[in-house]
């Protein structure tokens, strides 16, 4: 089937950004998706947008090496909670890298729920199946006395000096 776009690119381009931020209304979303799934240039611009998209939310953490260590920061203020993007970068920085020896630091984390608690756990246990291990370093006192009320600091170690954390994992 040869169908030919009627959208202007521009056009297209708007209501991808749209569709894409949930901004579109229901009737809209049902038009949309009806309209690409049967155009070849909606369906690959969205696609191409898609990708971007997901390049741009990963954007806000990043790596750097120290020691044989993996070091994850927060490159804004971030909440680890259950509606926070930021988890599920999180977790996917976390399982998709190689490096299984990692310290995240905690000083850009302004609130942390069950959700994020959880997911922290769920990072320690992949990297300890990966003969790695899991630490944090420079959380806020807030965030540090709730990882010893949990008792999730007997497992996850909190460090306030990252030099501190490096040294640790040769112990
Ligand atoms: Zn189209």
């Amino acid at each position: 089937m040869d169908m030919v776009c009627k959208k202007e690119t521009i056009e297209r381009e708007g209501l991808i950004a749209k569709y894409l931020s949930r901004s579109l209304d229901a009737e809209a979303v049902e038009e949309f998706e009806a309209h690409y799934l049967g155009c070849d240039e909606c369906f690959d611009e969205l696609r191409v947008s898609e990708r971007l998209a997901a390049d741009l939310r990963a954007s806000s953490l990043s790596w750097n090496q120290t020691g044989g260590v993996s070091v994850l920061r927060f490159r804004a203020n971030a909440e680890l909670t259950h509606s926070a993007h930021e988890l599920e970068e999180l977790r996917r920085e976390v399982l998709e890298q190689r490096d299984s020896r990692v310290i995240i630091d905690l000083s850009r984390v302004t609130r942390i729920d069950s959700a994020g608690l959880g997911q922290l756990m769920s990072c320690y246990s992949h990297l300890v199946r990966n003969q790695g291990a899991l630490k944090v370093v420079n959380a806020t006192p807030e965030i540090d006395k709730l990882l010893k009320m949990t008792g999730i600091s007997t497992l996850i170690h909190s460090y306030q000096d990252e030099q501190e954390a490096v040294t640790s994992f040769n112990n």
